[in-house]
């Protein structure tokens, strides 16, 4: 029997004490059993453990915290006061890699706080030096590819910034550039940005990146699906040689590993869940139906009181304007967000969702990645994606941060092929719910129109079956150039 005190630990990397308790006659060695079991089991370190001479055992989690990762007190109290007690996985693994300067090539899906992984060790590495009283540089580049995901970087920036002097904007096309260009001319430390309203305006002479001393390129993978890649190409080329970059993409498909081999120096890797593996937390099920049917069940499915908000995924923007009108024919309050729709319609359509006054947000892909929506129980994919990984980051919308979610799928006869690549990817088959009133009832459809477009082509016109159809909003084909109509 020895006493915790003399338990050698580091202390701020084991923050959780627990105490158990047993009685009877056998109480030390039921005790001494079940310690040994959960060291093997990795919930505790071998040696943090120990059975008080008053009877209990005491526990020593292995949980890691905001302290023991070199964080100053600026930020640890920034993260306290976000309501963060413990560091996600991507945090704990890559705060102390950036802050050693580190290139990094982080792999992480959506809702795993990579955000917060990559801005806290920025901020405190910029905090270190001093440079407040002269015009501030341009000393950190994040570059984002919608900008939904870019204004929550920004804020985020200033939540953790708080505590210092750190300066930040955001620039994003589909808006009046003056605001932006006139905070711009007073000069900021950290500039998130979207690709094409940045090049924009370097070209337009708002903004020198001569000064960049970390450079981070946020969700590769769906920048090269919008086309920006030559954005980035012609970024890279005149960002300074010598610096720190960061790169994070929730998938690592072989053209983001080369592109990666061009931004990064011997970087460090960090992954915390596999790409293809979707949270723990998120229940899932599918739904077989009808096309023609997919708005009843839709219907049907919201019926249910314990639905207070949904976010319902189409794959085309006529999609989701079509699905919006049906929810308001039966007095649901919805709204739509994609492409089409001006930037400050979408943010007040997220707002009234985020404040519940709508209970249905409709996006298109495109427009919902990086949309962080707290306690977001229920994502529906009224179509399924015919990009598997597009699944994930769906339905990485809800259970965020160990929250549950709910994820329904609505598939048809013609989506089987693109439900089975999704079940091959994530590992597992999803449970299908056939006790509904909409049962699939044709099992042959005519064989499935090509699902890739180009910009400007006319879509099929839908058939009159057909209950969200229209114009596509689908990622482009990789490698392909970046649409006329600029994205950021
Ligand atoms: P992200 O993956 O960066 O979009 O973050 C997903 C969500 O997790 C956001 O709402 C963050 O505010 C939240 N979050 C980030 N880090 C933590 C943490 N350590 N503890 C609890 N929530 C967090």
């Amino acid at each position: 029997m020895f006493l915790a005190t003399k338990l050698q630990f580091n202390p701020l990397a084991y923050v959780k004490k627990v105490l158990i308790r047993a009685q009877g006659p056998h109480k030390t060695g039921i005790l001494r059993h079940f310690a040994n079991l959960a060291v093997s089991c990795g919930f505790i370190h071998p040696g943090l453990w120990a059975i008080l001479p008053s009877g209990p055992v005491l526990f020593y989690l292995k949980y890691m915290s905001f302290e023991s990762l070199n964080l100053e007190t600026p930020f640890l109290k920034a993260v306290k006061e976000e309501g963060y007690s413990t560091p996600t996985p991507i945090q704990s693994k890559a705060i102390p890699l950036v802050l050693q300067g580190k290139d990094l090539l982080g792999c992480a899906q959506t809702g795993t706080g990579k955000t917060a992984a990559f801005s806290i060790p920025i901020l405190q590495l910029l905090s270190k030096d001093k440079t407040f009283d002269r015009k501030k540089k341009i000393r950190s580049l994040i570059v984002t590819p919608t900008r939904e995901l870019a204004i929550q970087i920004g804020e985020s920036l200033v939540a953790y910034g708080r505590h210092t002097k750190l300066t930040s904007t955001v620039i994003f096309g589909g808006v009046n550039q003056n605001p932006q260009t006139r905070i711009l001319q007073q000069g900021v430390d950290i500039l998130v940005a979207t690709p094409g309203r940045l090049l924009d305006l370097m070209n337009q002479g708002f903004i020198s990146l001569r000064d960049v001393e970390i450079f981070v390129l946020d969700e590769a993978d769906r920048m090269l699906d919008m086309g920006f890649i030559h954005d980035i190409r012609k970024l890279l080329a005149v960002l300074p040689r010598q610096r720190q970059s960061l790169f994070f993409s929730a998938t690592m498909p072989p053209e983001i590993v080369k592109l990666a081999d061009t931004i990064l120096q011997n970087p460090a890797k960090v992954e915390v869940t596999p790409v293809s593996s979707t949270a723990d937390t998120i229940n899932q099920f599918v739904y077989f139906v009808d096309k023609g049917n997919k708005n009843a069940l839709l219907l049907e499915v919201l019926k249910d009181p314990k639905i207070k908000t949904a976010l319902v995924f189409t794959r085309t923007k006529h999609g989701a304007d079509k699905v919006v009108k049906v929810l308001a024919r039966h007095d649901i309050r919805a709204e739509a967000i994609h492409g089409n729709k001006a930037q400050n319609a979408r943010q007040r359509a997220l707002s009234n969702f985020k404040a519940q006054t709508t209970r249905v947000l409709v996006a298109t892909d495109i427009a919902a990645r990086g949309i962080d929506v707290d306690d977001l129980e229920y994502v529906i994919n009224f179509e399924i994606p015919n990009i598997a990984e597009t699944y994930v980051h769906r339905i990485g919308r809800t259970g965020r941060a160990g929250a549950n979610g709910t994820a329904f799928s609505f598939c048809d006869a013609e989506e089987k092929a693109d439900l089975k690549s999704i079940e091959k990817l994530i590992g597992k088959k999803i449970p299908v719910i056939d006790n509904h009133p909409y049962p699939l009832m044709d099992n042959n459809p005519e064989k499935k129109a090509p699902q890739q477009q180009s910009r400007g082509q006319r879509p099929p016109r839908p058939k009159p079956a057909v209950t969200a159809g229209g114009s596509s909003e689908q990622p482009r084909k990789r490698w392909q150039n970046r649409p006329k109509s600029s994205k950021g």
